[in-house]
């Protein structure tokens, strides 16, 4: 991923976690089905001025 400010590479795959220490997780409840779209948030790191973007790997899970 790219930072969207100064167009730096950025660090992938960098754990998210809450002050208690818990992997902050997303989730989409789904029609008609008893699985959830559930994926852990992961952030990427501009090394360069600090951004920091988030996102899940399995999104394709969460299209209706
Ligand atoms: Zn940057």
């Amino acid at each position: 991923m790219i930072c969207n400010k100064c167009k730096t590479e950025m660090v992938n795959d960098c754990a998210v976690t809450s002050y208690m220490g818990v992997e902050v997780t997303i989730t989409k409840k789904r029609k008609g089905m008893f699985n959830n779209s559930k994926d852990n948030v992961k952030a990427c790191v501009c090394p360069n001025c600090g951004s920091v973007e988030f996102y899940i790997e399995k999104y394709d899970d969460f299209i209706d």
